[in-house]
């Protein structure tokens, strides 16, 4: 089969859908591979990097949409991209159509085949192509929120570990799914006082078990998320309902008893976000204030990092595009029903259930 992976053109995406790894791996099992010139640029893959691994440099996205039989991406093709998917190709992307009918629309009318990362499943009912972006998140969300409680950016000027006779900052995680787990996990290491409230029992003695008394761990009752939030340095809001809106989960008004300066960083902003305040902003100016408290809200926190990012996800999606480039789509997704769980639209048919129901089309 031939493999075409051309540059990201959405606003600051840095990440690139195939790494040299994956493209040697690709080679490796009797496929060419195409790679935009630049495509790895952002992540910090060089044009040399992908010739080594033995794919072929192509200028311009029109050459790889033209010849490739699979086209990988990360994010959902823009407009112009849409226009150049064929009947009978591939597509194998993060595409989110839920809330885009546009795009539905368009890929339903290009003829392709169109497998979303988001909706592949595993066999613990994961979504093994969306963890890894959570474990970004997660992982960062302290680093945002410590440099955000910097005094020149707004913030308390509290360190988040303290120092010997200080005692350190107090974190609150709200949600201990992937986002919250990894972000407790690092705001522990960075030496802060950690709670993860959850409403999920199950989850919480996960947590305790894993933690042991490294953080405290606190049912997501409103009284004590309240009680939480009020005592926090930094509030990390990391919840998701699968298939809906983030809960509100902290009102305007609990603002005003919350420390002066003290941070949120809302990771659950792509979902409207967990928090009444929060709107969404971009790593160019990803902060602002409301009565006193720094605000954190970027919606795709995994590109300020964009080359931790696309390993990540090349790791993940690695297995899966060498099966449909081995089988072909039909039969890689007949034999493993999690790949087949990705597959969106095809021949211009809506294929994914609820993203019909969102968005009133038949499935
Ligand atoms: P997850 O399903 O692994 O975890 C969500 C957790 O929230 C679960 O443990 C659930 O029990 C808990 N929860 C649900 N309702 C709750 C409530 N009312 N109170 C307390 N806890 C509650 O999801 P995840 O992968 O950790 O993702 C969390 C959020 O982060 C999602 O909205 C996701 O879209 C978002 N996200 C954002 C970015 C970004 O760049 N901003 C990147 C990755 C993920």
């Amino acid at each position: 089969m031939r493999i075409g992976c051309p540059t990201e053109t959405k606003a600051q995406e840095f990440r690139v859908g195939m790494t040299p790894n994956a493209a040697r791996e690709a080679i490796g099992h009797g496929h060419e591979v195409l790679i935009q010139t630049g495509a790895g640029d952002g992540a910090g893959f060089t044009d040399a990097d992908y010739e080594t691994a033995g794919a072929t440099l192509v200028d311009g996205a029109e050459e790889i949409f033209a010849r490739a039989d699979m086209v990988v991406k990360v994010k959902e093709p823009q407009a112009a991209e849409r226009k150049m998917l064929r009947e009978g190709q591939i597509l194998f992307t993060y595409l989110h159509l839920a809330p885009d009918p546009e795009q539905t629309r368009d890929l339903m009318a290009s003829g392709a085949t169109c497998i979303a990362y988001e909706t592949v499943t595993d066999a613990r009912g994961g979504l093994p192509l969306l963890a890894p972006m959570s474990e970004v998140a997660g992982r960062l969300a302290p680093q945002m929120g410590a440099w955000t409680l910097q005094k020149a950016n707004g913030g308390r000027g509290v360190l988040l570990g303290g120092v010997p006779g200080v005692l350190p900052a107090e974190v609150v995680v709200i949600g201990g799914g992937v986002v919250g787990t990894h972000a407790a996990r690092i705001a522990a290491g960075m030496g802060a006082e950690v709670t993860v409230l959850d409403r999920s029992l199950p989850r919480l003695r996960q947590i305790d078990e894993t933690f042991g008394g490294r953080l405290r761990t606190r049912y997501a009752s409103a009284g004590n998320t309240a009680e939480e939030v009020a005592k926090a340095d930094m509030v990390i809001g990391a919840v998701l309902i699968p298939g809906a809106a983030a809960p509100k989960l902290v009102t305007r008004d609990q603002l005003s008893r919350m420390k002066r300066g003290a941070a949120i960083v809302d990771v659950a902003i792509d979902q409207g976000g967990c928090f009444e305040t929060s709107k969404p902003t971009t790593h160019d100016d990803p902060i602002y204030e409301v009565d006193g408290i720094m605000h954190y809200c970027v919606a795709n926190m995994p590109g300020a990092v964009a080359r931790t990012s696309t390993l990540a996800l090349g790791n993940a999606t690695m297995p899966f595009l060498i099966a449909l480039a081995d089988k072909g789509w039909e039969t890689a997704c007949r034999e493993d029903p999690h790949l087949a769980q990705g597959l969106n639209v095809h021949a211009g048919t809506l294929t994914y259930i609820p993203v019909g129901e969102a968005l009133g089309i038949d499935a």
